[in-house]
């Protein structure tokens, strides 16, 4: 949540759209208890102990009831009052949802508000036509919108259990959201967008599409890659790989446990403890750590040989697994697994080097997010919040770093907004936020700056002045992790991913049984040989050589001949529904011309093509 938004109008519209919520439950459900209702991100929710358990199929219930609330132009006034007028306004039995019987959780709140603070309340009022006055009253810190009829376009989403204070000791309330916006287009718009969303969730396109499964024998966030999803995975590492040998990276390969020795001397032990899993401990009475990160290992290499000014800077990468505990409860998809890959590198660096070696970090990450089609980023600047002390390292550090990052994003041209207090303990950082299809934010890749570890782990290179210096560290991770970049790409493109990452690029449909040894032998063109044929037909009619011939050799696109006794329009939708980018139909008029009948993804029914008019065209398309 931005600083801007928490001063907007919609957050206050927001905020007291959570309370009309409570004005309504409370008018509903007398008994229940509320506790709290915060303004969130996309709208906001109310924390509630109610006396029955509530149900999906009440929210239109206290939509409705919320409605007529709203027109009654409630006046929202704020008071401020003592301690004991708080008090004794909680315990108020004649004001509803006041009153001993619900006061549980309002009376805690209030014992939270530390000494010297303004207690105040909101107080939502309306007078019938017989004079009677009507109130709903929150303690609450504010601020709020002026009158209830300024509430107009909300809607409650769902539900949700939520223990009291995020404490699972406690006890569990009920947690009701619901969003609002100041005009019905963006209300309508946002749940456009939802539904949009649902249609693309990564977990549900992933399993439709043969990408990836998790399995309960498994184990929870633990995803198994399907030959799909691997050769996607496979062609984005593969990508990366030779831009990083392009760029002077170096391969590492490290295990995936480790001695706890790694991690005290690292500090990750204490800094990653609730992320790790639990201990091993072998016979010699040896504690190993699965690994939460590659630092380390990465250092522990760096460390093993004396290095010189000349030899800086140096660029280990690694497609490096960890493993994270994550609360069964966070764990989504693969965009937040329990075992998932980085596409991590530590680049070991002189001061002198940190402009140039962030200006070439962060140009690669540009070259990636263009490749996979991400048009829509910006970075985020995380420096040292001024007022905190959790920072380590001399300031003169700080300043370098942060001045390095900031002059390799003007020369890079990187769009980038500068957030204080959004550093890592140990140094300034640079995260990239991609806006998707639907306008939703992800964090995706980073750059980090430490001096930390090199200090940890007592770094050194040999200076020109035949001195020791310590090197500066830098972590990088373009994509982030693969999981999380390709849970974002199959959501950004439903699926349809662009041709160079398609895990098939060409489906070929021979439409009898007769077209099959053509369609190996269109196959064989496309992809090269080596292929399995079909059991030999010899009444089955070839594809013309010539045509063959024409298409010349070397092709390596990725196919799946669908040779199923099914007729050709089942196989024409079953294809579309994978999203394969192409489809070439083999028929008898095709066999006898040298032609494939080309139905793209994009462009539809192109009509009979040569076949090495075809390949032109896919060559393109890389
Ligand atoms: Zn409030
Ligand atoms: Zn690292």
């Amino acid at each position: 949540m931005s600083e801007n938004y928490e001063q907007s109008y919609l957050y206050r519209l927001r905020h007291s759209a959570a309370h009309l919520m409570a004005q309504a439950v409370t008018e509903l459900y007398p008994g229940a208890k509320l506790s709290i209702g915060p303004p969130i991100e996309n709208g906001f929710y109310y924390d509630i102990d109610f006396p029955t358990p509530l149900k999906e199929e009440d929210l239109p219930k206290i939509e409705q009831k919320m409605k007529e609330l709203a027109k009654l132009d409630q006046r929202i006034n704020r008071i401020e009052v003592s301690r004991e007028e708080a008090k004794n306004l909680i315990l108020d039995e004649k004001v509803p949802g006041m009153g001993s019987d619900v006061a549980e959780y309002k009376l805690q709140l209030l014992d939270a508000i530390s000494e010297g603070e303004t207690i105040s309340f909101y107080d939502q009022q309306r007078t019938d036509r017989d004079g009677t006055l009507h109130r709903f009253l929150d303690l609450c810190r504010g601020p709020h919108v002026d009158t209830t009829k300024e509430i107009k376009n909300f809607k409650l989403m769902n539900l949700a259990g939520a223990y009291w204070r995020g404490d699972v000791k406690n006890k569990q309330l009920t947690r009701i959201y619901g969003t609002a916006f100041e005009t019905p287009e963006e209300l309508q718009n946002y749940l456009t967008m939802l539904e949009e969303a649902k249609k693309r969730d990564h977990r549900i396109l992933g399993r439709e599409l043969g990408l990836f499964m998790f399995s309960p024998r498994v184990g929870t966030g633990l995803p198994l890659w399907l030959p799909k999803g691997a050769t996607l995975r496979e062609t984005m590492t593969q990508f990366l790989r030779d831009e990083q040998v392009k760029r002077g990276y170096e391969p590492v390969i490290t295990p995936h446990i480790a001695s706890i020795k790694l991690y005290e001397k690292s500090g990750h032990i204490i800094t990653f403890k609730d992320k790790l899993f639990p201990f091993m401990e072998d016979e010699e009475k040896e504690t190993y750590i699965l690994k939460p990160m590659n630092c380390p290992f990465h250092i522990e290499i760096y460390q093993s040989q004396m290095r010189s000014y000349r030899d800086l800077p140096v660029r280990y990468a690694e497609f490096g697994t960890v493993h994270r505990y994550e609360q069964s409860g966070e764990v989504t998809g693969i965009l937040r697994a329990r075992g998932f890959t980085q596409d991590d590198a530590h680049l070991f660096v002189r001061p002198d080097q940190l402009l140039e070696e962030f200006i070439g970090v962060v140009d690669l990450m540009k070259v990636v997010l263009n490749k996979l089609g991400l048009k829509d980023f910006r970075a985020r600047l995380g420096t040292k919040d001024p007022a905190s002390a959790k920072y380590i390292g001399h300031d003169d550090n700080w300043k370098a770093a942060t001045d390095a990052i900031e002059a390799a994003c003007k020369q890079m041209d990187m769009d980038y907004f500068v957030s204080p207090g959004d550093a890592a303990f140990y140094g300034p950082k640079l995260d990239l936020i991609i806006k998707d299809a639907l306008g939703r934010d992800w964090q995706m890749g980073t750059v980090q700056v430490d001096y930390n570890l090199p200090e940890r782990f007592e770094l050194e290179y040999i200076g020109e002045d035949s001195k020791p210096h310590r090197p500066i560290m830098i972590h990088r991770a373009p994509f982030g992790s693969m999981e999380r970049m390709i849970g974002l790409l199959t959501e950004q493109y439903a699926g349809a991913f662009p041709f160079w990452l398609s895990p098939v690029q060409v489906a070929i449909l021979p439409i009898a049984d007769r077209h099959i040894q053509a369609a190996y032998e269109v196959a064989e063109a496309l992809r090269g040989p080596g292929h399995k044929h079909p059991e030999a037909a010899p009444e089955f009619p070839h594809f013309p050589s010539d045509a063959l011939e024409a298409a010349g050799a070397g092709n390596k696109f990725r196919l799946h001949i669908d040779d199923r006794r099914e007729t050709l329009g089942k196989k024409i939708r079953e294809n579309q529904m994978q999203k394969v980018p192409y489809m070439l139909v083999i028929g008898d008029r095709d066999i006898e011309n040298g032609t494939v009948g080309v139905r793209s993804r994009e462009e539809g029914d192109l009509g009979a093509m040569s076949l090495a008019e075809v390949i032109k065209k896919l060559q393109a398309e890389l």
